[in-house]
Protein backbone atom coordinates (compact mmCIF):
# COMPACT_ATOMS: atom_id res chain seq x y z
CA UNK A 1 0.00 0.00 0.00
CA UNK A 2 1.39 4.09 -0.88
CA UNK A 3 1.93 5.95 2.12
CA UNK A 4 -0.87 7.67 3.59
CA UNK A 5 -1.75 11.35 2.54
CA UNK A 6 -2.28 12.10 6.05
CA UNK A 7 -0.76 10.07 8.94
CA UNK A 8 -1.83 11.53 12.21
CA UNK A 9 -0.81 10.33 15.43
CA UNK A 10 -1.79 10.63 19.43
CA UNK A 11 -3.41 14.19 18.56
CA UNK A 12 -4.32 15.14 21.85
CA UNK A 13 -6.41 18.92 22.58
CA UNK A 14 -7.00 20.55 25.74
CA UNK A 15 -8.52 23.90 26.73
CA UNK A 16 -7.53 26.03 29.28
CA UNK A 17 -10.77 27.15 31.05
CA UNK A 18 -11.99 28.62 34.31
CA UNK A 19 -12.70 25.29 35.41
CA UNK A 20 -10.11 23.33 34.42
CA UNK A 21 -8.59 22.27 31.26
CA UNK A 22 -10.90 20.42 29.15
CA UNK A 23 -9.80 17.67 27.25
CA UNK A 24 -11.46 17.55 23.76
CA UNK A 25 -9.45 15.28 22.01
CA UNK A 26 -7.47 12.19 23.19
CA UNK A 27 -4.42 10.28 21.52
CA UNK A 28 -6.16 10.33 18.41
CA UNK A 29 -4.40 8.62 15.58
CA UNK A 30 -5.84 7.71 11.77
CA UNK A 31 -4.69 7.38 8.09
CA UNK A 32 -6.13 8.60 5.09
CA UNK A 33 -4.90 7.18 1.52
CA UNK A 34 -4.78 8.69 -1.71
CA UNK A 35 -9.03 8.60 -3.06
CA UNK A 36 -10.00 7.46 -0.04
CA UNK A 37 -12.74 9.05 2.39
CA UNK A 38 -12.70 8.55 5.77
CA UNK A 39 -15.71 9.77 7.90
CA UNK A 40 -15.37 10.88 11.41
CA UNK A 41 -18.62 10.33 12.90
CA UNK A 42 -19.16 11.70 16.33
CA UNK A 43 -21.95 13.95 18.54
CA UNK A 44 -21.58 17.30 19.06
CA UNK A 45 -18.98 17.76 21.24
CA UNK A 46 -17.03 14.53 20.44
CA UNK A 47 -13.99 15.94 19.63
CA UNK A 48 -14.17 15.49 15.67
CA UNK A 49 -14.20 19.32 14.30
CA UNK A 50 -11.67 20.12 16.71
CA UNK A 51 -9.40 17.78 15.70
CA UNK A 52 -9.41 19.39 12.26
CA UNK A 53 -9.35 22.62 13.06
CA UNK A 54 -6.00 21.47 15.32
CA UNK A 55 -4.40 19.89 12.19
CA UNK A 56 -4.80 23.28 9.85
CA UNK A 57 -3.26 25.22 13.11
CA UNK A 58 -6.89 26.77 12.64
CA UNK A 59 -7.41 26.93 16.62
CA UNK A 60 -6.12 30.16 19.09
CA UNK A 61 -3.54 29.12 20.66
CA UNK A 62 -3.72 29.71 23.83
CA UNK A 63 -6.25 28.57 25.25
CA UNK A 64 -6.05 25.40 22.90
CA UNK A 65 -2.66 23.06 23.28
CA UNK A 66 -2.68 21.04 20.47
CA UNK A 67 -0.04 18.01 20.93
CA UNK A 68 0.79 14.77 18.68
CA UNK A 69 1.82 14.87 15.10
CA UNK A 70 0.17 14.57 11.55
CA UNK A 71 2.38 14.42 8.87
CA UNK A 72 1.08 15.11 5.94
CA UNK A 73 2.68 13.71 2.74
CA UNK A 74 5.51 13.22 5.40
CA UNK A 75 5.72 17.01 6.66
CA UNK A 76 4.16 17.54 10.38
CA UNK A 77 1.53 20.10 9.99
CA UNK A 78 1.39 20.73 14.33
CA UNK A 79 4.58 22.09 14.03
CA UNK A 80 4.72 24.00 11.06
CA UNK A 81 5.47 27.59 11.36
CA UNK A 82 2.65 30.04 10.28
CA UNK A 83 3.85 30.82 6.92
CA UNK A 84 4.55 26.85 6.06
CA UNK A 85 0.87 26.20 7.46
CA UNK A 86 -0.50 29.47 4.87
CA UNK A 87 1.31 28.02 1.69
CA UNK A 88 -0.54 24.30 2.84
CA UNK A 89 -3.86 25.64 3.86
CA UNK A 90 -5.98 26.19 1.14
CA UNK A 91 -4.08 25.24 -1.72
CA UNK A 92 -2.76 21.32 -0.54
CA UNK A 93 -5.35 20.20 1.90
CA UNK A 94 -8.83 22.32 1.70
CA UNK A 95 -11.52 22.52 4.14
CA UNK A 96 -15.46 22.96 3.70
CA UNK A 97 -17.22 23.85 6.49
CA UNK A 98 -21.51 23.83 7.38
CA UNK A 99 -21.94 27.29 6.37
CA UNK A 100 -20.64 28.64 3.03
CA UNK A 101 -22.30 32.28 4.80
CA UNK A 102 -19.51 32.61 7.39
CA UNK A 103 -16.95 31.38 4.95
CA UNK A 104 -17.86 33.97 1.34
CA UNK A 105 -17.11 37.25 2.31
CA UNK A 106 -20.15 38.98 1.30
CA UNK A 107 -18.62 42.11 -0.47
CA UNK A 108 -16.89 40.49 -3.11
CA UNK A 109 -17.92 38.49 -6.31
CA UNK A 110 -17.47 35.25 -6.03
CA UNK A 111 -15.22 35.01 -9.06
CA UNK A 112 -12.76 37.25 -7.40
CA UNK A 113 -13.14 34.90 -3.96
CA UNK A 114 -12.55 31.94 -6.86
CA UNK A 115 -9.41 33.95 -8.06
CA UNK A 116 -7.25 34.77 -5.27
CA UNK A 117 -6.07 31.90 -4.37
CA UNK A 118 -5.41 30.57 -7.84
CA UNK A 119 -3.16 33.61 -8.25
CA UNK A 120 -1.67 33.29 -4.84
CA UNK A 121 -1.10 29.59 -4.98
CA UNK A 122 -0.78 28.74 -8.61
CA UNK A 123 0.74 31.71 -9.86
CA UNK A 124 -2.26 32.38 -12.75
CA UNK A 125 -2.73 35.38 -14.25
CA UNK A 126 -6.10 37.43 -14.02
CA UNK A 127 -6.98 35.89 -17.57
CA UNK A 128 -6.20 32.38 -16.61
CA UNK A 129 -7.89 32.45 -13.28
CA UNK A 130 -11.03 33.83 -14.17
CA UNK A 131 -11.17 30.74 -17.23
CA UNK A 132 -10.46 28.53 -14.76
CA UNK A 133 -12.88 30.23 -11.95
CA UNK A 134 -15.55 29.86 -14.47
CA UNK A 135 -14.57 25.75 -15.19
CA UNK A 136 -14.52 25.35 -11.73
CA UNK A 137 -18.03 26.56 -11.41
CA UNK A 138 -19.25 24.39 -14.44
CA UNK A 139 -17.83 21.70 -12.44
CA UNK A 140 -19.84 21.70 -9.50
CA UNK A 141 -22.82 21.99 -11.81
CA UNK A 142 -23.79 26.07 -11.31
CA UNK A 143 -25.90 26.61 -14.81
CA UNK A 144 -24.36 29.43 -16.62
CA UNK A 145 -21.26 29.82 -15.04
CA UNK A 146 -19.55 32.78 -17.00
CA UNK A 147 -22.70 34.37 -16.26
CA UNK A 148 -22.81 33.70 -12.93
CA UNK A 149 -19.21 34.25 -12.08
CA UNK A 150 -19.73 38.12 -11.45
CA UNK A 151 -22.33 37.56 -9.17
CA UNK A 152 -22.25 38.43 -5.08
CA UNK A 153 -22.67 35.13 -2.19
CA UNK A 154 -26.48 36.68 -1.30
CA UNK A 155 -27.34 36.27 -5.17
CA UNK A 156 -27.04 32.59 -4.71
CA UNK A 157 -28.66 30.00 -2.99
CA UNK A 158 -27.79 28.09 -0.19
CA UNK A 159 -27.32 25.23 -1.57
CA UNK A 160 -25.24 27.11 -4.84
CA UNK A 161 -23.24 28.71 -2.35
CA UNK A 162 -22.17 25.43 -0.62
CA UNK A 163 -20.99 24.37 -4.27
CA UNK A 164 -18.76 27.37 -4.87
CA UNK A 165 -17.33 26.60 -1.36
CA UNK A 166 -16.67 23.20 -2.80
CA UNK A 167 -15.46 24.91 -6.24
CA UNK A 168 -13.07 26.74 -3.84
CA UNK A 169 -12.17 23.68 -2.07
CA UNK A 170 -10.85 21.94 -4.86
CA UNK A 171 -9.74 24.77 -6.71
CA UNK A 172 -5.82 24.63 -6.33
CA UNK A 173 -6.25 20.34 -6.86
CA UNK A 174 -5.70 19.75 -3.72
CA UNK A 175 -4.37 16.45 -2.11
CA UNK A 176 -7.04 16.63 1.04
CA UNK A 177 -10.15 17.79 1.64
CA UNK A 178 -11.72 18.23 4.74
CA UNK A 179 -15.50 18.14 4.59
CA UNK A 180 -16.76 19.62 7.69
CA UNK A 181 -20.74 18.44 7.96
CA UNK A 182 -20.68 20.24 4.37
CA UNK A 183 -23.94 19.09 3.52
CA UNK A 184 -25.70 18.71 6.35
CA UNK A 185 -27.96 21.99 5.73
CA UNK A 186 -28.63 20.72 2.21
CA UNK A 187 -31.97 19.55 0.45
CA UNK A 188 -31.27 15.73 0.06
CA UNK A 189 -31.13 16.07 -3.74
CA UNK A 190 -28.53 18.95 -3.42
CA UNK A 191 -26.57 16.30 -1.11
CA UNK A 192 -26.38 13.69 -3.40
CA UNK A 193 -25.24 16.18 -6.10
CA UNK A 194 -22.47 17.14 -4.48
CA UNK A 195 -21.12 14.03 -2.79
CA UNK A 196 -21.43 12.47 -6.71
CA UNK A 197 -18.89 15.76 -7.67
CA UNK A 198 -16.82 14.92 -4.82
CA UNK A 199 -16.36 11.13 -5.62
CA UNK A 200 -15.99 12.03 -9.36
CA UNK A 201 -13.21 14.39 -8.19
CA UNK A 202 -11.53 11.80 -6.32
CA UNK A 203 -11.38 9.21 -9.38
CA UNK A 204 -10.10 11.76 -11.74
CA UNK A 205 -7.71 13.53 -9.23
CA UNK A 206 -7.12 11.02 -6.39
CA UNK A 207 -8.53 13.49 -3.97
CA UNK A 208 -7.90 12.09 -0.14
CA UNK A 209 -11.44 13.63 1.63
CA UNK A 210 -11.98 13.95 5.46
CA UNK A 211 -15.83 13.72 6.15
CA UNK A 212 -16.82 14.88 9.67
CA UNK A 213 -20.24 14.09 10.19
CA UNK A 214 -22.94 13.33 13.09
CA UNK A 215 -24.88 11.66 11.24
CA UNK A 216 -23.39 7.54 10.75
CA UNK A 217 -26.46 7.10 8.27
CA UNK A 218 -24.90 9.41 5.38
CA UNK A 219 -21.60 7.88 5.90
CA UNK A 220 -22.97 4.64 4.08
CA UNK A 221 -22.39 5.74 0.61
CA UNK A 222 -19.63 7.45 0.85
CA UNK A 223 -17.36 6.30 3.01
CA UNK A 224 -14.35 3.87 2.64
CA UNK A 225 -13.03 3.70 6.76
CA UNK A 226 -15.03 5.50 9.32
CA UNK A 227 -13.86 5.97 12.45
CA UNK A 228 -16.53 6.81 15.41
CA UNK A 229 -14.98 9.74 18.16
CA UNK A 230 -17.06 9.97 21.57
CA UNK A 231 -15.39 12.01 24.21
CA UNK A 232 -12.35 12.88 22.08
CA UNK A 233 -11.93 9.41 22.09
CA UNK A 234 -11.63 6.80 19.10
CA UNK A 235 -14.34 4.50 20.06
CA UNK A 236 -14.31 2.30 16.87
CA UNK A 237 -12.61 2.23 13.23
CA UNK A 238 -13.55 -0.06 10.49
CA UNK A 239 -14.43 -0.60 7.04
CA UNK A 240 -17.51 1.06 5.80
CA UNK A 241 -19.68 -2.84 5.60
CA UNK A 242 -17.95 -3.87 8.81
CA UNK A 243 -19.45 -1.06 11.16
CA UNK A 244 -22.47 -1.64 9.79
CA UNK A 245 -22.66 -5.35 10.21
CA UNK A 246 -20.43 -5.73 12.58
CA UNK A 247 -21.52 -3.35 15.22
CA UNK A 248 -18.63 -4.16 17.68
CA UNK A 249 -18.87 -0.94 20.08
CA UNK A 250 -21.68 -0.30 22.07
CA UNK A 251 -21.44 3.43 21.03
CA UNK A 252 -21.39 2.60 17.55
CA UNK A 253 -24.73 0.30 17.79
CA UNK A 254 -26.53 3.62 19.74
CA UNK A 255 -25.34 5.39 16.96
CA UNK A 256 -27.16 3.48 14.26
CA UNK A 257 -30.15 2.77 16.25
CA UNK A 258 -31.00 6.83 16.40
CA UNK A 259 -30.41 7.49 12.71
CA UNK A 260 -32.26 6.14 9.91
CA UNK A 261 -29.43 4.44 7.40
CA UNK A 262 -29.55 5.03 3.79
CA UNK A 263 -30.06 2.12 1.77
CA UNK A 264 -29.84 -0.09 5.18
CA UNK A 265 -32.30 -3.50 4.54
CA UNK A 266 -32.65 -3.55 8.36
CA UNK A 267 -35.80 -0.74 9.20
CA UNK A 268 -35.49 -0.10 12.72
CA UNK A 269 -37.32 1.89 15.14
CA UNK A 270 -35.26 4.87 16.17
CA UNK A 271 -33.94 5.31 19.52
CA UNK A 272 -32.38 8.23 21.22
CA UNK A 273 -29.29 7.72 22.83
CA UNK A 274 -30.27 8.29 26.71
CA UNK A 275 -27.98 10.98 28.77
CA UNK A 276 -25.36 13.60 27.49
CA UNK A 277 -22.15 13.78 26.23
CA UNK A 278 -18.97 13.64 28.95
CA UNK A 279 -17.96 16.94 30.51
CA UNK A 280 -14.11 17.28 28.76
CA UNK A 281 -12.93 18.66 32.25
CA UNK A 282 -14.21 15.94 34.29
CA UNK A 283 -13.55 12.76 31.84
CA UNK A 284 -14.83 9.98 33.84
CA UNK A 285 -11.73 7.65 34.81
CA UNK A 286 -12.64 4.73 32.77
CA UNK A 287 -14.73 4.20 29.34
CA UNK A 288 -16.08 7.82 28.11
CA UNK A 289 -19.39 6.06 27.10
CA UNK A 290 -19.53 4.18 29.96
CA UNK A 291 -22.17 6.45 32.56
CA UNK A 292 -24.38 6.11 28.91
CA UNK A 293 -23.74 2.45 28.24
CA UNK A 294 -26.68 0.02 28.63
CA UNK A 295 -23.81 -3.17 28.78
CA UNK A 296 -21.21 -1.55 31.20
CA UNK A 297 -19.76 -4.03 33.65
CA UNK A 298 -17.92 -2.63 36.56
CA UNK A 299 -14.54 -2.51 35.22
CA UNK A 300 -16.02 -0.07 32.74
CA UNK A 301 -16.41 3.23 35.37
CA UNK A 302 -12.44 2.63 36.42
CA UNK A 303 -10.79 1.14 33.59
CA UNK A 304 -10.71 2.95 30.30
CA UNK A 305 -10.40 0.26 27.40
CA UNK A 306 -7.67 0.19 24.51
CA UNK A 307 -7.82 -0.19 21.08
CA UNK A 308 -7.98 -3.78 19.89
CA UNK A 309 -7.88 -4.89 16.90
CA UNK A 310 -10.42 -7.74 16.57
CA UNK A 311 -10.04 -7.95 12.93
CA UNK A 312 -7.63 -7.04 10.52
CA UNK A 313 -8.39 -3.49 9.85
CA UNK A 314 -10.88 -3.06 12.65
CA UNK A 315 -10.20 -1.04 16.30
CA UNK A 316 -12.75 -1.09 18.75
CA UNK A 317 -11.72 0.02 22.51
CA UNK A 318 -14.20 -2.29 24.67
CA UNK A 319 -13.85 -4.42 27.32
CA UNK A 320 -16.99 -6.61 25.85
CA UNK A 321 -17.43 -8.64 22.72
CA UNK A 322 -20.81 -8.31 21.27
CA UNK A 323 -21.61 -12.00 22.35
CA UNK A 324 -21.53 -10.71 26.39
CA UNK A 325 -23.94 -7.81 25.06
CA UNK A 326 -27.31 -8.18 26.93
CA UNK A 327 -29.36 -7.03 24.17
FE1 LIG B 1 -19.74 0.01 27.41
FE2 LIG B 1 -17.83 -0.92 28.99
FE3 LIG B 1 -17.59 -1.18 26.36
FE4 LIG B 1 -17.35 1.21 27.48
S1 LIG B 1 -16.00 -0.55 27.78
S2 LIG B 1 -18.51 0.74 25.69
S3 LIG B 1 -18.84 1.08 29.12
S4 LIG B 1 -19.15 -2.13 27.68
Amino acid sequence: MSDPVLSVNELTVSFGTRRGRAKVVNNFSYDVGEAETLAIVGESGSGKSVSSLALLQLLPTPPARVEGRALFRGADLISMTKSEIRGVRGNRVAMIFQDPMTSLNPVRTIGFQLMEPLKIHMGMSDTAARARAIELLDTVGIPSPGGRVDDYPHQFSGGMRQRVMIAMGISCSPDLLIADEATTALDVTTQAQILDEIRRLQEEMGLAVIWITHDLGVVAGIADRVVVLYGGSMMEESVIDQIFDERRHPYTRALLESVPVSGGDRPHRLKAIQGLPPDPTRLPPGCPFAPRCRHAVERCSNDAPRLRAPAEGHRVACHLDPADFHD
